[in-house]
């Protein structure tokens, strides 16, 4: 089975201020990974635009117009989030791209995808751009693949920060689970351990908020007690991944400790649950990362642990002593016991 990336050299052109860390470069870094794996295998898909009716899924119509009156225009959403006059035809194509990478693994035509777009998409609420996104891409992905019939879809996020947009959309549907671990507190100022879904959707969010300062061992130990069993238990029939690499210890904007090789690690540890779960269903969608080098790194990491036959990839150990991972596990479990037997 291929390994699809779908990415493209346009999504360069969803440009912010020069200084800002949000900047064309990282689109680079983006096409030097896929150059890397086109070179060992990989098909490589240049994507379409999402259709009006797949973003309606997830945003309202309000938004939907808003963010099209910003075609041919730099304007500013808010105080992170800046479009460029290509961003509405840039962020059309990454929504479009995780529903193409959706539809490839749905179909069986791969049972790996990772969708390398610009810009990001977890804090774009239903109804508002935010937090340098237009659109939410893996609510998009998520809402898709329940329109093509599945019946529970996961999303796991990795990213530093907590995506407060895919996490309300979907707070009350049990059939999409949300698990995030990020920095907390810290932006959005969401992803509270006892944020954990509402009305049928309680315990369908699973939030791991980590102390800033975390490493490699409590990122292992909140999958290892939480996200890794409630995934197996949950059954999913597709998961996502929101694959950030903002937690790297890099990186400019996150506090995290995180090397490189626990990037390749965790994705390896969700394809694996996949494997179990779903016939080996998996598509990953790019988030943020701000440090060149660490982010071509980690996403390299995270795109062979989706190839046809992965390294071995385990968790790197460091000598550091943290409590991060135990505490944050612990909050977690506290709050979704009524939903989970977590041992
Ligand atoms: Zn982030």
């Amino acid at each position: 089975m291929p390994l699809i990336l779908v990415h493209t050299e346009r999504f360069a052109e969803h440009q912010t201020p020069p200084g800002h860390p949000e900047r064309s470069e990282r689109a680079e870094v983006m096409d030097v990974v896929a150059e890397r794996w086109r070179e060992r295998g990989a098909e490589i898909v240049a994507p379409r635009e999402a259709t009006h009716e797949q973003l309606a899924r997830v945003h309202d119509a309000a938004h939907l117009r808003r963010i099209a009156e910003t075609a041919g225009q730099a304007l500013a959403l808010d105080a992170d989030t800046y479009t460029s006059p290509e961003s509405y035809d840039i962020a059309r194509l990454a929504a479009g791209a995780v529903v193409d990478a959706v539809e490839r693994v749905m179909e069986s035509r791969s049972h790996t995808a990772f969708a390398l777009v610009r810009p990001p998409g977890h804090h774009a609420e239903r109804d508002r751009a935010m937090g340098f996104c237009l659109y939410n891409n893996v609510a998009v992905a998520a809402a898709h693949a329940r329109a093509l019939g599945a019946g529970r879809v996961a999303v796991v996020d990795y990213d530093v920060h907590h995506g407060n947009g895919t996490q309300h959309i979907f707070e009350a549907d049990p059939a999409v689970l949300y698990v995030s671990t990020h920095q907390y507190p810290y932006y959005p100022g969401t992803g509270a351990a006892t944020e954990i879904g509402s009305g049928a959707g309680a315990g369908f969010t699973v939030n791991l908020p980590l102390e800033a300062g975390a490493v490699d061992e409590d990122y292992r130990t909140v999958f290892d007690r939480v996200v890794l069993p409630v995934l197996r238990q949950f059954k999913p029939d597709l998961l996502l991944v929101s694959a950030g690499f903002d937690a790297h210890e890099r990186d400019p904007l996150g506090g995290m400790r995180v090397t490189t090789p626990a990037f390749g690690a965790m994705t390896r540890e969700l394809r694996s649950v996949a494997e179990e779960c779903c016939h080996g269903r998996i598509v990953a969608v790019t988030e943020g990362g701000y440090d060149l080098q660490a982010l071509g790194a980690s996403l390299d990491a995270a795109v062979s642990a989706l190839a046809p036959s992965p390294p071995p990839l385990p968790w790197p150990s460091t000598t550091i002593a943290s409590t991060r991972g135990r505490d944050a596990a612990d909050a977690a479990r506290r709050a979704i016991a009524p939903f989970w037997a977590l041992g």
